[in-house]
């Protein structure tokens, strides 16, 4: 069958179908004015269906069994939650003003004018991106104690079966999934059947369980703990203490509504004889997930008996539930298939028409925001052939879904078994094809996952392994599934086979699974090995999986499933903003030495630290120097809006490549061939530290003494000897930064100083973060700017743009919420400036941002108008997180670091957007390890970093780098990515022609001394 609904596009036509659609946008509109948080007063006037029988009900009150830990009720708890349920569901039943207008405008907007309205909502929630969830599903009992007419998923108790799969089956099950990189683990289980069923009491007896829900709780636990995927729990009508007890280890729950009709409970109804399926029971669970804070999945059944009016009074039923409690992460539009050997076999099924209308209203009715599914292998017409189903699949984007729900590579739905999943490569291909790109997603959507507090939607109890910790952990920046093994700090060799941020859509066989997990038919077989049930015991229930499904996970570097369809151009509103950066950059480019950043506004000739950067170039290139005058576009640069920014840094795909492309263009431009490094030596003087960043692993305080290492400070003639050492050796510069030892003064700092200046007079000394610079005036009473000069007086050469995190003071609320504020380091910076300091600028990203594009299109925006205004900052470093020892990912709080798409974006994206202000980008090997470094040379950067003769905090962190890149390392890295290294200055200048020689063929490094911290220390250390 095919589709006869026209894709519709139009946005902002102005046309007859506009006009059409004029009495549904006012009613849309009116509805989402008055469609408030839901009041908690009276029961409305809708009285709720009358219950035909009570059962025993779990309550919020109903305190957990002290030796099982099941919620249990007692009668008259039972009788309070029905009483609870009721005035939930009269509530949520009750209609709001408008309701009724939007109604009759829905039915009475024609199809293709009310798709047209939906896609343009979806458009504006979910602009580029179609999501699916690969799962594995996890028929943890098929028994069940309501009988619907159209269900052939439940099934009676037969002799020599077993009701319930083992928790063994239920593991190799999961494991089948993580090794073809899915993320979910869906439990979908018949509702209670110990209630109807005695084999299904005795034999959750036998195995220790009380409950269906004790069991599916301990399945879920052990599913998690064992393989990682995050379990979505459907588990029928469940109150606030199960739902409370199962978000402790499930990422998400389910139950759909499927419709609130009492007309369909009546005898030769679809509800018939399905207690739970009344409406106050459903709604009851519904507003007892949101009660407990459960990100939830609802939604309706469409072709069941229900008129349309129905099924919008069932939406607005769930809109209101997610007024109220904020937990609704999506809705599934889900049509009926009749089912032989059922009561509804010969039940019409609805047309395509009537599921794309149903998929339309729900868009208009939840708004651009919420997620509308539609499950592809029931679409009407899938099964008649791929080109059918592909202009099945592209009707329903037309008419507004963003998701595709769970699809599996190894198991069937098993509530359809009839209807297989489609390969992801034709989903794929048919997203393209309108225009969308297919990405894989977790069981929990992304408001509820990167939550700015970390217990509020996903339990954190249990750290890194918790739910809310694994859930983070298996996250990107926009909080679908990363995809990927490849992560900051990691040994290039560990990630070079799949990172392939993983292996999608790819033939089983070749390899490339996208997580830890055993790749591919290895990893089946021993699944399969570790499946086989309990000796005497017949696993009837256990499910098969799929033969030949043939496809994995895994998402590609430039951000798409690998293997599959993307749209092969670039957005065009990418295309052309790129376009207006290249055109506006062209004039920037010329007239300037390499690497030289445009004067600051309204200053001429340079003066501060714009001229200290002016003098160290011209040292180097004298001939270009003397003649540099930009041009005043080359001043101005093109100004990009945070919306702008945010957009370049969310490229996938076509876009991401066109992004990386502009920024190697542009970097050539401005910098050529040339690749700089600089040899210097990190010399990191204590770790001893009074602030409390939660992303540290270096410092030493307060509650950290369990984190590696000990406290310690670098005595002041070790400094000395480190200096004299890296001179020696080569080195033009030494970085001194440490953490903020409650006994350090101004003066501390000045010493410091002193020492390395005494052992190496010529060393440029890079040093003293903001913090510690605000810090040192702080303690002695001084201004900034006169504490600054103090500093510069005494050798300071500049300072690095560390402490800066994310310049957005909502991420440092989380990430670092007793250092200096945005505000605080800019100012600092923009005092060194005025101070004749220059400042480097960095970026640590990919760990708690709520909204990660967002913070750090602010962050580059802030960095340009420093940099714009001041003309001090001489390069910008992205440094990604590195999560293996950071505290805040050890509490389950943070992602793994960036994914490699981020990593590439943060690099290039500043190329465009900090251009002509900040135009050395440096590539952090430290972070990224050396050869991925030396691929972002194609991404924008021109350099390289410092040879790093030893660091340590990055260490900390658990990088497997930091031990110093020789010179001669760094070069033939430079130069296999096919361009020219140039040794440099910290200020980009050229070093002496005797240290360059010397850093080549040094001997290797003393052993470097430090002393405990603690009693006795300040004698041996630095002196106080
Ligand atoms: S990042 Fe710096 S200020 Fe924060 S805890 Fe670590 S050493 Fe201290």
């Amino acid at each position: 069958m095919r589709c006869s609904a026209p894709p519709q596009r139009a946005a902002g036509c102005t046309g007859p179908a506009a006009r059409r659609t004029q009495p549904l946008l006012a009613a849309a509109a009116r509805h989402q004015r008055t469609s408030r948080p839901h009041s908690r007063g009276p029961a409305a006037a809708l009285a709720p269906p009358q219950r035909r029988h009570r059962r025993p009900r779990v309550t919020a009150a109903a305190a957990p069994s002290a030796a099982t830990g099941a919620a249990d009720a007692s009668p008259a708890d039972a009788g309070a939650a029905d009483a609870v349920a009721d005035a939930d569901a009269a509530r949520l039943l009750a209609p709001a003003p408008g309701d009724a207008a939007l109604i009759d405008s829905l039915l009475a907007t024609p199809l293709p004018d009310l798709m047209r309205e939906a896609a343009r909502l979806r458009d504006e929630g979910h602009p580029r991106v179609v999501t699916f969830s690969p799962k594995v599903f996890i028929p943890l009992t098929r028994l069940c104690r309501d009988a619907c007419g159209y269900c052939t998923f439940a099934l009676p108790p037969a002799p020599g079966r077993r009701a319930f799969m083992t928790l063994g089956e239920v593991v190799a099950v999961a494991r089948l999934g993580a090794a073809q990189g899915c993320a979910e683990a869906l439990f979908t289980l018949g509702d209670k059947p110990e209630d109807r069923w005695p084999e299904a009491a005795a034999e959750l007896r036998s195995m220790g369980y009380p409950s269906t829900l004790d069991y599916v709780a301990a399945a879920a636990a052990e599913v998690l703990r064992e393989t990682g995927l995050l379990p979505h729990v459907n588990a029928g009508i469940v109150g606030e203490a199960d739902a409370a007890r199962l978000r402790e280890v499930s990422a998400s729950q389910g139950l759909m509504l499927e419709s609130l009709s009492p007309r369909l409970a009546a005898p030769g109804g679809a509800h018939h004889g399905c207690p739970d399926k009344e409406a106050a029971p459903r709604l009851g669970a519904l507003a007892a997930a949101g009660r407990v804070g459960v990100p939830f999945t609802t939604g309706i059944l469409v072709g069941i008996g229900e008129t349309r009016r129905e099924r919008v009074e069932a939406l607005l039923a769930i809109k209101r539930a997610h007024a109220e409690w904020g937990h609704v992460q999506e809705v599934i539009v889900q049509n009926f298939r009749a089912k032989p050997g059922t009561a509804m076999a010969a039940h019409p099924e609805p047309p395509l028409e009537e599921l794309l209308w149903s998929v339309a209203a729900a868009r208009v009715v939840l708004g651009a925001g919420m997620s509308v599914q539609a499950p592809p292998n029931l679409t009407p017409a899938a099964e008649a052939g791929e080109e059918e189903a592909g202009e099945a699949w592209r009707a329903l984007i037309d008419a507004g879904i963003n998701d595709w729900g769970g699809i599996s590579p190894v198991t069937r739905d098993f509530v359809n078994p009839e209807r297989p999943w489609p390969h992801l490569e034709r989903l794929a291909a048919a997203t393209a094809a309108a225009g969308k790109l297919l990405l894989p997603r977790l069981p929990v959507y992304p408001r509820y996952l990167l939550h700015p507090e970390p217990g509020r939607w996903l339990a954190a109890g249990g750290g890194a392994s918790s739910i809310g910790g694994r859930a983070r952990a298996a996250a990107d920046g926009d909080g679908l599934l990363r995809g990927s093994r490849w992560f900051a700090g990691a040994a290039d060799a560990e990630t070079k086979a799949g990172d392939g941020d993983g292996a999608a859509a790819r033939p089983r066989g070749e390899g490339g699974s996208g997580g830890a997990a055993p790749s591919g038919a290895a990893a089946l077989s021993g699944a399969a090995a570790s499946a086989a049930p309990p000796a005497g015991r017949p696993a009837s229930p256990a499910p098969r999986t799929r033969p030949g499904a043939g496809w994995s996970i895994a998402v590609g570097p430039s951000g798409t499933l690998e293997g599959a369809a993307a749209p092969a151009e670039p957005q065009p509103e990418v295309a052309a903003l790129l376009e207006r950066i290249l055109s506006g950059a062209s004039a920037g480019a010329s007239g300037r030495e390499p690497g030289a950043p445009a004067a600051p506004r309204g200053r001429a000739p340079p003066r501060g630290a714009a001229a200290t950067l002016a003098a160290a170039r011209a040292a180097a290139a004298p001939a270009e120097a003397a003649h540099a005058t930009p041009s005043e576009a080359a001043r101005a640069g093109v100004e990009l809006s945070e919306a702008e920014v945010a957009l370049l840094l969310r490229a996938r795909g076509a876009d991401f490549d066109a992004v990386v492309a502009a920024a190697d263009e542009l970097r050539a431009r401005v910098c050529g061939d040339e690749v700089t490094y600089v040899v210097n030596r990190n010399i990191n003087y204590t770790n001893v530290c009074t602030y409390s960043c939660s992303f540290c692993a270096f410092s030493k305080g307060k509650g950290s003494e369990d984190l590696r290492g000990t406290p310690y400070l670098v005595p002041l003639e070790e400094i000395t000897r480190r200096a004299a050492e890296a001179w020696d050796r080569g080195a033009t510069e030494v970085c001194m930064q440490g953490g903020i030892h409650p006994d350090f003064t101004g003066d501390t700092y000045l010493r410091l100083l002193d020492a390395a200046k005494a052992g190496a007079p010529g060393i440029h000394v890079h040093a003293f973060s903001p913090l510690e610079v605000l810090q040192g005036a702080r303690t002695l009473g001084l201004g900034l700017d006169a504490y600054l000069a103090r500093l510069r007086s005494a050798g300071l050469g500049s300072l690095p743009g560390t402490a800066a995190e994310v310049l957005d003071d909502a991420v440092r609320a989380t990430l670092c919420p007793d250092k200096l504020t945005t505000a605080e380091w800019l100012s600092v910076a923009r005092a060194a400036h005025g101070a004749g300091l220059p400042t480097t600028s960095t970026l640590m990203f990919g760990h708690v941002e709520e909204d990660a594009p967002g913070a750090w299109a602010r962050h580059l925006l802030a960095l340009r108008a420093l940099a714009a205004g001041t003309g001090g900052v001489s390069e910008f470093v992205p440094l990604p997180f590195v999560h293996m020892q950071a505290p805040v990912f050890l509490r389950g709080g943070a992602r793994r670091g960036p994914t490699l798409r981020e990593c590439v974006l943060a690099h290039a994206v500043a190329r465009l957007v900090l251009h002509p202000h900040i135009t050395n980008i440096q590539a952090s090997w430290v972070k990224m390890g050396p050869e991925r470094a030396a691929a972002l040379l194609a991404a924008g950067c021109n350099d390289m970093g410092g040879s790093l003769m030893s660091e340590s905090i990055t260490k900390a962190a658990g990088a497997a780098h930091g031990q110093e890149l020789t010179p001669g390392r760094m070069e033939a890295l430079i130069r296999a990515a096919g361009r020219a290294p140039r040794q440099r200055t910290t200020l980009y200048g050229a070093p002496p022609p005797g240290q360059v020689a010397r850093s080549f063929g040094a001997a290797p490094l003393a052993p470097a001394a430090a002393v405990r911290a603690g009693a006795g220390a300040a004698a041996g250390g630095v002196r106080l």
